[in-house]
């Protein structure tokens, strides 16, 4: 295991890292908690996880004016319901496209009290086709990720009623706006890709499938997002039919759930609407990397400096590159949110992939023992903000979709030199 990390290759950094000006959207620095809770200074306001003060999530929007945005109606993250979620063919007509997938950029990171994350200021890598936005660049600008207070669910977004050990943000800011800052206050400013990650046993350092798990509610009767189906249509022998048969009979045979044809039934046996196929879930060998050797480094939180850029920074020698954290498999759900810290600007467009990613153990666990502004590791409070929408009897939220089921686990393949 050891051997096999020192054995990896990272390319060369193409451009020196400049520290003079910073342009991240999550630079400002979490505050040690005081006891403002409403009307509060918004450079000295504090949020934080725990419901058992007024800085949790659900008061977010009262502590300053400037995060009222956390209240209102199209927040993130969501349970993404895989079976309402509609399939759109102008995704998969416009599929995502990078600039310098595989380059590996120059980054830093520190610890800013609640959440590191992989900064960088280099412009060189885009994501092209932002669903809605086909042709528009969008600026790579940094990349965090979530865990929770306990090890399965950590992830902010969730499928299916479902979470995930972790949950990887990767950062654009659209580049008609110029900078990220900017960017991240406009409509339709930035555009995140959400990669959920799982933990690999300790040694585990290969490939495996993942199968979506069934759905909670359901126990054992139908598999999510393979729902049973009848036919919808007035025709009583076609019911007939499928229901003896066993079969789907309905015209979109593969896309059962988004058919007008069709309807879920969870009582009357049918066929499922096109096999559940796993995805291959792909060891991320340099993001584990990555989080083994820095997030260990800014472990302590030292608020020694006053001023925002004498506080350490920790340059990433190895670069770091989007497809460090991409899956093999690029189908992926969609729809607009905001980001899921104050100021909870509502100007996301998501990009939440459908297959998941891994890391070693030891990648988790460095993360779980970074500690915030106060000491407590963020394994304590967890950084995962409750789902806001699409949760059973709560605020609905429509999901786009760039896949037909029986496309899904078709890999792309990018960066073989790097995986
Ligand atoms: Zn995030």
């Amino acid at each position: 295991m050891v051997a096999a990390r020192g054995a990896i290759a990272f390319g060369i950094l193409v451009t020196i890292l400049d520290p003079a000006h910073a342009t991240s959207l999550y630079s400002n620095d979490r505050q040690v908690a005081d006891n403002c809770c409403s009307g509060c200074n918004s450079s000295t306001s504090h949020f934080g996880y725990t419901e058992a003060t007024c800085h949790g999530p659900t008061h977010w929007h009262q502590i300053t004016y400037d995060w009222r945005f956390c209240g209102r109606s199209t927040q993130s993250p969501v349970n993404i319901g895989t079976t309402s979620s509609i399939y759109r063919p102008d995704l998969k007509a416009f599929p995502l496209r990078f600039r310098n997938l595989c380059l590996r950029i120059p980054a830093r990171i520190r610890n800013n009290g609640h959440s590191p994350h992989f900064d960088t200021e280099n412009e060189a890598v885009g994501l092209y086709n932002v669903p809605g936005l086909p042709g528009q660049k969008f600026t790579f600008n940094e990349f965090h990720i979530h865990l929770g207070r306990r090890l399965p669910e950590g992830s902010e977004h969730l499928v299916d009623g479902n979470k995930f050990p972790m949950e990887a943000h990767l950062v654009f800011y659209n580049a008609r706006y110029g900078d990220a800052v900017t960017a991240k206050r406009s409509p339709r400013g930035l555009a995140v890709i959400g990669v959920m990650i799982q933990v690999a046993e300790d040694g585990d350092e290969t490939d495996d499938v993942y199968i979506e798990r069934k759905d909670k509610d359901c126990g054992a009767k139908r598999h999510r997002p393979y729902s049973r189906c009848v036919c919808n249509d007035k025709n009583p022998y076609s019911a007939y039919f499928c229901k003896s048969s066993g079969k789907c009979k309905c015209k979109d045979d593969n896309d059962c759930p988004g058919s007008s044809k069709c309807r879920r039934n969870d009582v009357i046996p049918g066929g499922y609407c096109g096999k559940p196929k796993g995805c291959r879930v792909r060891f991320a060998r340099n993001l584990s990397y990555i989080m083994e050797q820095y997030y260990e480094k800014i472990r302590f939180y030292t608020n020694v400096a006053r001023r925002l850029e004498d506080r350490q920074w920790v340059p990433v020698t190895e670069g770091i590159s989007v497809s460090d954290v991409l899956p093999y498999d690029w189908s992926y759900f969609t729809y607009q949110g905001s980001l899921t810290t104050p100021p909870c600007y509502e100007t996301v467009t998501w990009i939440n992939m459908r297959c998941p990613i891994k890391v070693s153990r030891r990648a988790y666990n460095d993360l779980a023992l970074v500690r915030d502004v106060n000491g407590p590791p963020l394994r304590i409070f967890g950084l995962d903000r409750p789902p806001q929408r699409g949760m059973y009897g709560g605020p609905g939220v429509t999901i786009g979709r760039n896949f037909q089921w029986d496309t899904v686990g078709r890999e792309t393949k990018f960066c073989s030199r790097n995986k």
